[in-house]
């Protein structure tokens, strides 16, 4: 039986991808390196600093503490710039209603995300309220391929991995996800299709009644 619904953010409840994109950019251009959508796919799903370190290694070269932090900050201050205007509208297609059905169904809603930010985020799109748990990336120790950020979503409900389902767009959120020992529905990104349970090209085409009764 399903009780609870866990989901990343970026990606699947709404696309910052391209906000990420454009300020990873921006970095590894001041570092001399070619970015392009080709590298930023390396990076989907991956923690601020794990992604810093894989451009690092495209430019080849080694900083300072203090220099990696002052790009850390810089790139999180370009990002929280380009959302500024994030709103209601930005949500993708099928996850309002979605939340709104689970929450109908008793069905608990959890984010499971890498992101620093997801607070930001989520009340920018002002879908706070709908979620029981919220687990961000200053709540865990290790980032995704990890399941903690899942496991803890589920101990926060109560639930076990089994009476969970995940919801992610990213290799690493998948592999967490099926190493927890959940059910996971891929969304959004071909890449995914092979690794992930399901799979859907939306999140519209989620059909909760499909689960209800999955033992
Ligand atoms: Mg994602």
């Amino acid at each position: 039986m399903i009780r609870g619904l866990i989901f990343d953010l970026d990606g699947v409840i709404v696309s910052t991808e391209k906000n990420h994109f454009l300020s990873w950019k921006k970095i590894a251009s001041s570092l001399g390196v070619v970015f392009t959508e080709k590298e930023n796919e390396s990076l989907k799903g991956i923690n601020r600093r794990d992604s810093l370190n894989i451009i690092l290694e495209l430019a080849n070269i080694r900083l300072s503490e203090v220099k990696i932090n002052h790009l850390l900050n810089k790139k999180n201050e370009l990002y929280k710039y380009s959302l500024r205007n994030l709103n209601k509208l930005d949500i993708l297609d099928g996850v309002e209603d979605l939340l709104l059905e689970a929450k109908n169904k008793n069905i608990l809603l959890a984010i499971g995300s890498s992101s620093k930010n997801a607070s930001f985020i989520l009340e920018k799109l002002k879908l706070t309220n709908y979620f029981n748990v919220i687990i961000d990336g200053t709540m865990v120790t290790k980032h995704k391929p990890s399941p903690e950020v899942f496991e803890k979503a589920a101990n926060f409900m109560n639930l076990s991995p089994k009476e969970c389902i995940v919801f992610e767009d990213s290799a690493s959120g998948v592999s967490a996800a099926k190493e927890g020992g959940f059910k996971v529905i891929g969304v959004g990104n071909e890449n995914i299709k092979l690794i992930a349970d399901v799979y859907l090209n939306s999140m519209k085409e989620f059909n909760l009644s499909d689960y209800e009764s999955v033992v």
